[in-house]
Formats: structure tokens, sequence, C-alpha cells
């Protein structure tokens, strides 16, 4: 499906929604996707992408953004403590904000580099052992806990498990940035991106909807 496609269906939905047109922002998820691939989407004008690895974004980032000075990226994959201070360096937001060490390594890099990335919360709704994110149970006090450290949090981020019905997620997400005053919701992928917007979401994550298949483009 081509970029223009992808971007009329956001559009279709937030009407139907009842959601402001232009309420949901597109990042195109271009991890292990072909150079030449995402420049030819970066040429179409799109400026809002996603990696979720550091040093993989790392080897095309600086280079895309010098040619493309308006590109935004943010990181949607698990941080490690000790990748913290190229991801602030790097990235215009992350999503994946999880445990109490994380936080205050962010914390102490941000004041060091003077600079910040927007932060989302990453919340494992589903409670998979293999997955990452703070329980549901747990989120109101990290929330709080991030915020007194000062971190620009501005919302939260879930992926949900594979066999569920994402729309439960979605809900549970929106009632955990509500009760806690957060604005931003990171949600929805390319099978069920038009299910996160008509839950709320304000950023969603596409990534073969627009770029195709990541394993046979290799
Ligand atoms: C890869 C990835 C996506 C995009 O997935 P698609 O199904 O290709 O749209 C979204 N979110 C995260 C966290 C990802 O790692």
């Amino acid at each position: 499906m081509s970029l223009s496609q992808i971007i009329s269906r956001i559009h279709a939905t937030e009407k139907t929604a009842n959601r402001p047109l232009g309420a949901t922002q597109l990042i195109a998820v271009s991890k292990v996707q072909p150079n030449a691939r995402v420049h030819d989407v970066l040429e179409q004008g799109h400026s809002l992408f996603g990696e979720n690895k550091v040093q993989e974004a790392q080897g095309k980032w600086p280079d895309f953004k010098a040619e493309f000075p308006n590109v935004h990226v943010h990181l949607i994959g698990p941080l490690q403590s000790n990748k913290v201070k190229p991801a602030i360096a790097l990235f215009d937001a992350i999503h994946t904000v999880d445990r109490p060490k994380l936080a205050t390594k962010l914390a102490t890099e941000i004041q060091a580099q003077g600079k910040s990335p927007e932060l989302f919360i990453q919340v494992n709704t589903g409670a998979e052992p293999q997955k990452a994110g703070i329980l549901p149970n747990d989120a109101d006090l990290f929330i709080k806990d991030c915020l007194a450290l000062d971190l620009p949090i501005t919302g939260l981020m879930v992926i949900p498990p594979v066999n569920e019905e994402p729309s439960l997620h979605f809900a549970l997400l929106k009632k955990i940035a509500d009760r806690n005053g957060l604005k931003n919701l990171s949600m929805g992928m390319s099978a069920d991106f038009e299910r996160a917007i008509a839950l709320g979401a304000t950023h969603i994550r596409v990534g073969s909807a627009i770029f195709g298949d990541r394993i046979s483009h290799k």
C-alpha cells in the first residue's frame, strides 16, 4: 500500500470516529528496510519515522537528516541503559521508558546533554512475561516517579499481545493515560491502526503497510 493510501485511511477513520482531522501522527517504521525505500518515502515529503534499535538508527539517520532537515525520528524499541546517551542525542522521542533504572539514567543524561526527546512510558497491558513495559498495576506510581524526576513524559505506548483483540488493550491504555493527565497515546500498527485511531491514538506506528514486508526485501 502506498503512503498516500495509508494517509487517506487515517483521515477517513478520524472522520468516522469524530476525531479532529490530523489528530493522529503517522510514524513510518523504517527498521530493517532498505535505504532506497526509506529515501523514497522521504522524497514523498513524509517527515516522521520510527526505529527500534539505537545502533541501526545511528547508521542511517544522521545522513538522512542532513538531506531532509525537517525529519523527526522516534525510538519505538527497547532501550538498554548503556545506550541512553546516543539515544538522547539522536531521537526526537522515545516511546519505551519502562523501568525505574532507565528513568533515572534518562534524567541524568538529559541534564548532561541539555536536550531532551519527548518521552512515552510503555505499558505491558497484557502482563506478558517476555514483553517490555511497566505492568498496568504499577503504571500510576511509575508515571508519578518519572514526573518527579522532571522527565518530559507526554504519553503512553502499548504493543498488545498478538492473539488478543487489540481494542481492549488500546482502551486500557487510554484509561491509564486519562487518569494520569497524559495526552499522547502511541498505539496501533499496520494491522490495527484504524481501531487504535477510533480509540484515541495520537501516534500510530506503521511499518510493513507502507514499506512492504521486512523479510522479503533484505
Ligand atoms: C516494527 C514495529 C511496528 C510496525 O509494525 P508493522 O506491523 O510493520 O506496522 C510498530 N511498533 C513497534 C514497536 C515495532 O517494533
